[in-house]
């Protein structure tokens, strides 16, 4: 597995190697190329797009799996392994607030903000003094370091131990973790964007810096293309070789990951064309196909950021969307608009409580549906994130973390998929975008062709 899944796993590095500076670089000179009310405009598209489509996917998750029921029976059937930690809904959230203003921005490039859970345990000890007891003594000991040794001597001064309870308390402290603050950095290029591309004359020099860079960095990409195939074919090779864990499969587990696959599908091939139908009134599957190698490479490499170099070539180059918009809906879209790991994490989190027997009220699933978006927002697009942010959703309405652990089996395969879904959102969305906005691009278009006569 380790030599076959290798030319795969370089893909996935190349692609990586290439987002940070196509994120920055195509979002800076996307902001700068738009005049500041043509970007607010398209950037409020986006932004109704991308909530439009993800309570449109949370409604489906939690419509298939109420439909679906795969949670029946008891839940002894399914295994666990490993352990979560508590986390606050409250702390989730800030965290995601955090993470759009990083304090440093090389740091932002490969640390992000989480806040961390430290385990505290407590241990109550209840004395009894010769043959009479002495009351309940509570003593409250940081354990392990010191708790025996301070047990020691209250059982010395006050008798003997008849009982010694401990427990464990949970409590965040502030931390960062690995991984990009694409966040961060999305909202940093963004407004770096608009400021170079307000100061009219003085900011060319930056404007075009960043513009030369960002044609560097596609031409990079068009290399990285022709290894493309290879690549995704060793990442898919390597994964079916590894997949013993299919036998898991089964039962309860099978009927999820089946309600995950068909949600998934009513969301990419019917509800997604449908609406790029409705708005533009092109036709939805030629558009689609000339996603096709995004698409894969989404499926191979689950995540959708690293796909981002090959979205951006499919889109411009066989689908022909502008670059106006590409460059600054795309890279956008790519970290903060999750179809696919929205509908998963609402539908998860009622399989969860199904799986318990837990009875969901109409205010809880509210509670799940509004979760779910925000934990896809705060998802970042490598893979498995959505299912360390479904934290978020399960302690929102006090379903147990740890029952994570039951789906974690078979979502290396859910993954993918909704990877792929994710992708289609953004490419589509980005297509829309331009539909809509076709109106701002041509004048801005005819003011360019006025400004170059003027010159000459
Ligand atoms: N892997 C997904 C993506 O990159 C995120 C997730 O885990 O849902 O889009």
């Amino acid at each position: 597995i380790k030599y076959f899944s290798f030319p795969g796993e370089l893909l996935m590095r190349m692609l990586q190697m290439l987002v940070l500076p196509l994120i920055v670089s195509s979002l800076i000179t996307g902001m700068a190329s738009l005049d500041g009310r043509a970007s607010g405009k398209m950037g409020m598209r986006a932004v109704v797009y991308y909530m439009v489509t993800t309570i449109i996917a949370v409604f489906i998750g939690i419509l298939m799996v109420i439909i679906i029921h795969p949670g029946k029976g008891s839940k002894d059937k399914l295994h666990r392994e490993g352990r979560i930690e508590q986390v606050q809904t409250t702390d989730a959230f800030m965290d995601l607030v955090r993470n759009m203003f990083p304090p440093n921005l090389v740091e932002a490039c490969f640390k992000q903000y989480k806040t961390q859970y430290s385990t505290r345990v407590f241990t109550r000890t209840i004395l009894h003094s010769s043959n009479v007891t002495a009351g309940v003594t509570t003593t409250q000991i940081p354990a392990p370091e010191n708790s025996t040794g301070i047990l020691e001597n209250i059982t010395h001064a006050l008798g003997t131990v008849s009982e010694v309870l401990t427990f464990e308390e949970v409590i965040p402290i502030p931390g960062s973790a690995n991984g990009v603050n694409a966040l961060g950095l999305v909202v940093f290029s963004m407004c770096f964007g608009l400021v170079i591309g307000s100061m009219k004359q003085k900011g060319r020099a930056l404007r075009e810096f960043f513009n030369c860079l960002n044609e560097a960095i596609m031409r990079l990409v068009a290399i990285i293309i022709w290894y493309a195939p290879v690549g995704i074919m060793f990442l898919i090779a390597g994964k079916i070789l590894e997949m013993d864990d299919l036998a898991v499969m089964g039962g309860q587990l099978g009927m999820y990951t089946l309600t995950v696959i068909v949600g998934l599908l009513i969301h990419a091939l019917c509800i997604l064309p449908l609406l790029y139908f409705i708005v533009t009134h092109r036709n939805p599957w030629a558009f689609i196909a000339g996603l096709l190698q995004a698409l894969i490479t989404a499926l191979g490499t689950s995540s959708s950021s690293a796909t981002l170099p090959i979205t951006f070539r499919c889109l411009e180059e066989n689908n022909g969307v502008d670059r106006r918009i590409t460059r600054f809906v795309l890279p956008v879209g790519a970290t903060i608009n999750m179809d696919g790991t929205a509908l998963y994490e609402a539908l998860a989190a009622i399989f969860i409580a199904q799986v318990n027997n837990y009875e969901l009220d109409f205010g809880q699933i509210i509670t799940i549906s509004i979760t779910a978006t925000a934990a896809s927002i705060g998802a970042a697009g490598i893979p498995q994130a959505g299912l360390v942010t479904m934290v978020i959703v399960l302690t929102s309405v006090g379903l147990p973390t740890e029952d994570i652990t039951l789906i974690i089996a078979v979502d290396w395969f859910l993954d993918r998929l909704r990877t792929t879904t994710n992708v289609l959102g953004d490419s589509l969305g980005a297509g829309i975008v331009e539909h809509l906005s076709r109106h701002e691009l041509d004048a801005q278009d005819c003011e360019l062709g006025n400004s170059v006569i003027e010159e000459k």
